[in-house]
This record gives C-alpha cells, structure tokens and sequence, in this order.
C-alpha cells in the first residue's frame, strides 16, 4: 500500500500535488483576505459557493488519495481524510461522530478560524467554510455518495467567539 500524507514535489516540471491533484500552499494571511473578498462581494450568496468549492477541490483530492490507499473501510477513509486536513495544516478534525448518514465533527486550531481572528478579530457568523466542504468531501468519498446528497454547515466557530469549531454534515 502507498499513502503518502505529505504531498508529493516534481521538481522537474515544477509541480506538487497531492492525491493526483495539483497543490499550492498559502498562508493564513492570503487564504482570510481571498474569503474575505469573496464574502463582500457576494454577502449572503458567499458561504454556499465556500462550501461547494471546498468540498469539490476536496473531494477530487481525496478520491485520487483513495485510489492511492485501495483498502479500509469508509471509517479508515475518513481517518486518513482527516490526516490528510491535518497535515496540510489545517488543523485537527475528529470525524469519530461521522458515517453514512452525516453527522457533527469538530475542529481544534483551525486554519481559518484561527488566521481571521489574527488578522480582523472576531466575525459575526462562522467562517471555516473550506473545512465545512472538506467534511462534506470526505463523507461522500469515504461511502461514495454523489456530491449533491451531501451538504455541511459549520455551526459554532472560535471565529465567531465560540469555544471551538463544530460542523453538521448531512445526507440526503
Ligand atoms: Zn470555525
């Protein structure tokens, strides 16, 4: 079995990838100003398209990362799904609470949270909207469900001055 958590670095073309798909680092400071511009300019309409992005650049990752593994069951999955956020530091997600059908994760240190606080301080609403499309991610590719039976909705955020991050997954 090859399962690499860290991403993988062609350095003749010039190219890292992770799960097949192609990666790029930023930091806290770049990640919180693109979602906070997208937030201005689309207010209300903003989390949603968050979310969808997040869980589609994920869940394309994740099931190269799969493929990488071939074996376990949809619990190891997950678990690896949730090496995998952690290693790419974003912070530490329990997806113990998680199946087929959904249910609430929660996230200690994460990036987002964290890296608005630092930068603007509180928000009026949670923020972790990549990690809330990552979970979603990971649950339909850990029970290959199609994307749209699969909705996330972070509902507390140390953004928003909650004692940590939990998210809802749900299945439908
Ligand atoms: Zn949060």
């Amino acid at each position: 079995m090859s399962f690499h958590l860290a991403p993988q670095a062609d350095l003749e073309r010039g190219i890292t990838t992770l799960g097949g798909r192609r990666l790029v680092f930023h930091c806290h400071h770049y990640n919180v100003f693109l979602q906070r511009t997208i937030e201005d300019a689309l207010q209300e309409r903003a989390p949603r398209l968050l979310v969808a992005a997040g869980m589609e650049a994920s869940r394309s990752m994740l099931q190269g990362r799969e493929g990488e593994a071939q074996s376990g069951s949809a619990a190891d999955a997950l678990r690896r799904a949730a090496d995998t956020f952690a290693a790419q530091g974003f912070g530490r997600v329990d997806v113990r609470q998680l199946g087929e059908g959904g249910g609430r994760a929660t996230l200690d240190h994460s990036h987002y949270a964290v890296g608005w606080v630092s930068r603007w301080g509180k928000r009026a609403a949670p923020g972790c909207f990549f990690a809330a499309g990552f979970l979603a991610g990971a649950v339909a590719v850990a029970y290959r469900l199609a994307p749209e039976r699969v909705t996330s909705r972070e509902i507390e955020c140390v953004a928003a001055g909650d004692e940590r991050c939990s998210f809802r997954v749900e299945v439908w």
